[in-house]
């Protein structure tokens, strides 16, 4: 079985390639001669990852999924959320989303907040969405230099850690992504 993953990151394909059964070939928006932007114009995170798999699915016609992630802070009402690529900028810069952020809570006693990753899945003519959660708090100083986006400011419940200072093998085994992808994973070894 073939399957699109909507995404031109190719660390994150061949991430989800590593954990998918064997029977399942994944192929990249490269493979199927994808090379437009994909339209991301929803208002929720959940919105957009719809939206990307059924763009593919309508306009190229292979089953799918997209992933779509985005970070949720207590104190600023689940900002920046759905806009976490673009929150300082449309230049996506990850250091000046960090700094804008920090600025945003440093009056701040509240420091909670959540990834959340959502996988949508379009398959056989169904819409599937898988949705995966990682609980922390932001630190008040960037701190760590692996991991990308806002991982140097994001320190998981339960741990002394950033993302940023704790390596990819942990970060995928109790992160926001490596959940959605491991519901994923079970369904798709179900069927
Ligand atoms: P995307 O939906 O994966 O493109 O992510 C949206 C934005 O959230 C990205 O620009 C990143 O800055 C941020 N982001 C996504 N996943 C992570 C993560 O695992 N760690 C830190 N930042 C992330």
């Amino acid at each position: 079985m073939q399957l699109v993953f909507a995404t031109n990151n190719h660390n994150k394909l061949k991430e989800v390639q590593a954990l998918m059964p064997q029977h399942i070939k994944l192929l990249s928006l490269q493979d199927i001669g994808c090379f437009e932007d994909i339209p991301e114009t929803q208002q929720t995170i959940e919105g957009n990852a719809i939206q990307k798999a059924e763009y593919i699915k309508k306009n190229y016609g292979y089953d799918c999924f997209a992933d779509d992630t985005g970070l949720e802070v207590e104190a600023l009402n689940g900002a920046p959320g759905v806009y976490s690529a673009r929150y300082a900028g449309k230049q996506r810069n990850a250091n000046d989303n960090m700094d804008k952020l920090l600025n945003q809570l440093n009056s701040k006693s509240n420091r909670n907040a959540q990834f959340k990753t959502v996988i949508a899945l379009q398959l056989n003519g169904k819409p599937h969405t898988f949705t995966g959660i990682c609980e922390g708090e932001i630190t008040t100083e960037k701190r760590g230099t692996e991991g990308f986006g806002y991982d140097s400011i994001f320190q998981p419940k339960g741990h002394t850690k950033t993302f940023a200072e704790m390596g990819l093998e942990l970060k995928n085994s109790i992160g926001h992504r490596g959940k959605a992808v491991t519901q994923l994973i079970a369904f798709l070894n179900k069927i």
